[in-house]
């Protein structure tokens, strides 16, 4: 029997046991019970009434033939069935002595027995308890983490070795000092707190605080509070030393400090690469646009100025891809959805291509189905990646035609737009049409020599569809041309009812005054030379405080701002102009004509009272469309 059962049915297991052995000795003690019992003890009997019979009957014959020699006194019948009458009962009593002798000698062998298994299981049950206690013993000693336990009065009822590795304090002195004498009066506080919140039982709570050494070190310690639920009240804190954690982590929290700084910088840098080579930029193509549109160059200058534009607008896309590539990268690419109509998208991107894919003799066909429902998704995103893939089909392709074409599947108040650009062009070996969507990455070096390009749309074009959790691919053969597709998910939209702007031409006879504030002579004059052949009367400041100042003493339609100037900014003019009390300026539009073109930069435009924003290089028709819209306006807030 184990010890445990023994300890748990206790003695009075073993006396159950005896009883159980009782029964069978009850048994055969009670003969009116239990006929068994009778017989045994007749069958006991039987010997002992033989033997005190024959006794009788040796002794009647000895006492009276032999020694009293008298036959006639010699009866052995009555001897007989005296000595039997006496010796039945005093056998069949004497039976049952002996029986009850015998089974109390049992019960007794059988509790000793039972003693004896119970002191062996006992025995047992103690040495399992003393290596328990020894490995506890163990466990507390060789803690690395501080162990302690403390009585519901406050007072430490233990506290594990582990505190000397810790703190330099051993055991002993440790015991004896008050429970404050480590922490700051703060941190003291505030675990007190802790404490006073547990719940017996409850879910542990952590702190973290700075401890003082023996030597006068301090390090970083967080230890965890719980109330016992056995309904002792007794507090369990363990405690581990995690210096080394704080310190990895400021250090981390420092790196990322830096990580952060240097996003800044290079962020700050990307912006003032685009407006240093934006400026520039501004200047060749404005004049090579004027000088296209005059009347007075002849076919080779003509043809000339046509290859200047074609190459400086290259040279204006390769930056634009750079800058927008670097915003890809950093992670920096908010999408803006907005109710927007797919066929619109594709139609307009369309007509951006129209001219180069005329030029080599390639139609551009739209194929929308009718009922293309509007969606909420970032528009000027998606036609950036459409109009990609149609600026690429007009490179790769020399005869044949271009297809656009979009497939809407609704499903509820959502949709999937696919889009698809098909080509005639030279196709994509297999082996390059995966890598071709990774950054600066060409399908074969002979492909980039002939055609040119920085093989950076496709990369963009990738993240920005992803960044919409959408997918993008090309199907292609080799020498025949290519399907390049994009699918996006979003939710279906009403477009909003546009507010019905009638921009008509700029007028030559409506003497539009317009004051342009810009620090940069070639830009005044190549604003100039765009605006004044349609009647626009242009008075130019070099600066913003120029600007205010004209704006104090003139009468303008219409005021073109530039941003970046030297002695006032064109955020400032504006704030400045707007705070004129009473004067025109107030309500005069203003529109922005900048390098700045990173989407907080136009926000910041707006925030100071401008109307518009027109990006550097300036477009010719943006411009003329910009005035015309405006003039006849005055400031909306
Ligand atoms: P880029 O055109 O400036 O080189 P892209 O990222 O737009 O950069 O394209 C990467 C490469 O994918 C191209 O250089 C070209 O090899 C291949 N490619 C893209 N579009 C087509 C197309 N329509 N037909 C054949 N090849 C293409």
């Amino acid at each position: 029997m184990a010890a445990t059962d023994c300890l748990r049915s206790g003695w009075g297991g073993h006396l159950s046991l005896l009883l159980g052995r009782h029964r069978d000795s009850d048994d055969l003690r009670s003969p009116a019970i239990n006929p068994a019992a009778i017989r045994v003890r007749i069958l006991r009997a039987v010997p002992a009434v033989c033997l005190i019979v024959g006794v009788a009957m040796a002794m009647d014959y000895i006492v009276t033939i032999l020694l009293l020699n008298e036959p006639a006194a010699y009866v052995p019948i009555a001897t007989l069935v005296i000595s039997t009458i006496i010796a039945v009962p005093l056998a069949y009593w004497l039976a049952g002595q002996r029986l009850r002798l015998e089974t109390m000698h049992a019960e007794l062998k059988a509790s000793l027995d039972a003693k004896q298994d119970a002191i062996e299981d006992a025995e047992v049950a103690l040495a399992k308890y003393r290596e328990v206690d020894r490995l506890y013993r163990l466990l507390g000693d060789n803690l690395t983490d501080h162990v302690a336990l403390w009585s519901p009065l406050g007072e430490r009822l233990y506290s594990s070795p582990s505190i000397e590795r810790i703190t330099g304090y051993t055991l002993e002195e440790f015991m004896a000092l008050p429970p404050a004498a480590l922490v700051g009066e703060a941190d003291f506080r505030r675990v007190q707190g802790i404490i006073r919140s547990l719940e017996p039982g409850g879910e542990p709570v952590s702190a973290d605080y700075e401890s003082l050494c023996k030597d006068g070190s301090r390090i970083w310690v967080e230890s965890t509070y719980s109330l016992l639920g056995d309904g002792s009240g007794i507090l369990l804190v363990t405690s581990r030393d995690i210096t080394e954690r704080k310190r990895l982590e400021l250090d981390i929290a420092k790196a990322l400090q830096m990580a952060e700084a240097a996003s800044a910088a290079k962020s700050d840098f990307l912006a003032n690469m685009t407006h240093e080579l934006r400026t520039p930029l501004t200047a060749i193509i404005g004049f090579a646009e004027v000088l296209r549109r005059s009347r007075n160059l002849n076919k080779t200058a003509a043809r000339q100025v046509g290859h200047i534009l074609d190459a400086s607008n290259t040279l204006l896309s390769v930056v634009n891809d750079v800058l927008d590539f670097s915003r890809l990268e950093a992670g920096g690419l908010e999408l803006d959805p907005a109710p927007f109509d797919p066929a619109a998208m594709a139609s307009s991107c369309a007509g951006l291509v129209a001219e180069r894919a005329e030029a080599k003799g390639l139609a551009v066909e739209v194929r929308a189905p009718r009922g293309l429902k509007p969606m909420n998704l970032d528009g000027p995103r998606l036609s950036q990646v459409l109009l990609n893939f149609l600026s690429n089909a007009v490179k790769f392709t020399s005869h044949g035609a271009i297809t656009v074409a979009l497939r809407q599947t609704i499903d509820g108040d959502q949709a999937v737009l696919r889009g698809e650009v098909t080509d005639t062009g030279i196709g994509i070996a297999p082996e390059h049409r995966e890598n071709i969507f990774d950054r600066f990455s060409q399908a074969d070096a002979a492909v980039s020599r002939r055609f040119g390009g920085t093989g950076l749309g496709l990369a963009i074009s990738r993240r920005i569809i992803e960044r919409m959790d959408g997918r993008i691919g090309v199907d292609s053969v080799e020498g025949q041309g290519s399907t390049f597709w994009f699918e996006v998910r979003g939710p279906l939209a009403d477009l909003p009812t546009q507010e019905a702007v009638e921009t008509s031409p700029l007028d030559a006879d409506a003497g539009v005054r317009l004051l342009l504030v810009e620090d940069n002579a070639v830009n005044r004059e190549l604003i100039c030379a765009i605006l004044e052949p349609f009647g626009v009367a242009i008075e130019t400041a070099n600066d913003g405080v120029a600007g205010v100042e004209a704006m104090r003493q003139g009468h303008y339609d219409l005021v073109l701002m530039d941003v970046q100037m030297p002695m006032m900014d064109g955020l400032t003019a504006t704030r400045e102009i707007r705070a004129m009390e009473g004067a025109r300026g107030a309500s005069t539009p203003i529109i922005a004509m900048t390098a700045n073109v990173l989407p907080e930069q136009v926000a910041n435009c707006m925030a100071a009272g401008m109307d518009d924003h027109l990006g550097k290089p300036i477009s010719p028709a943006k411009l003329l469309e910009a005035v015309a819209r405006w003039s006849g306006r005055s400031h909306a807030a």
